[in-house]
């Protein structure tokens, strides 16, 4: 355990299931409902819940002790931070907490882009009706 776990969505089944960075950073899982294989792109998008890029577990040999290092950023927000220490399973659990705080804060973001957004199409497709409606009433009007 200690090893950092995503949950994947199966393009194929829509299948969701729990897989560790360690394999999806192989490029590819196989969904365990459908035996689809999934293209994994860590360096994309995985979707919005997954916009956290982890760049490689980096090992730092010191004279007398090892530290270990990753890298993480998240392009959407502008973020980017290097965890490092002595032992790795806590780099790991930091740089987990870390994605999905980020990614946490990404999902409400686009989330609140998404309403404006169709809050703005509904007013346009009212506007639109509007005058439809209007010309309507005018042809009915001048026949
Ligand atoms: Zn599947």
């Amino acid at each position: 355990m200690g090893s950092i776990a995503f949950t994947v969505a199966c393009p194929g089944c829509g299948h969701e299931f729990r897989e560790a960075l360690e394999k999806l950073q192989n490029g590819a899982v196989v969904c365990p409902s459908c035996r689809e294989e999934i293209e994994v792109h860590l360096r994309d998008e995985l979707g919005r819940d997954m916009t956290t890029r982890f760049g490689p577990v980096r090992t730092i040999q010191g004279a007398r002790s090892v530290r270990y290092s990753i890298e993480l950023s998240h392009p959407q927000l502008h973020k980017h931070r290097l965890i490092q220490g002595p032992d790795l399973e806590t780099i790991k659990a930091k740089a987990a907490h870390q994605a999905a705080e980020w990614d946490e804060v990404w999902e409400k973001r686009s989330n609140i882009l998404q309403k404006l957004r169709t809050d703005e199409e509904k007013r346009q497709e009212a506007a639109q009706r509007t005058q439809e409606a209007q010309a309507a009433l005018q042809s009915v009007g001048r026949s």
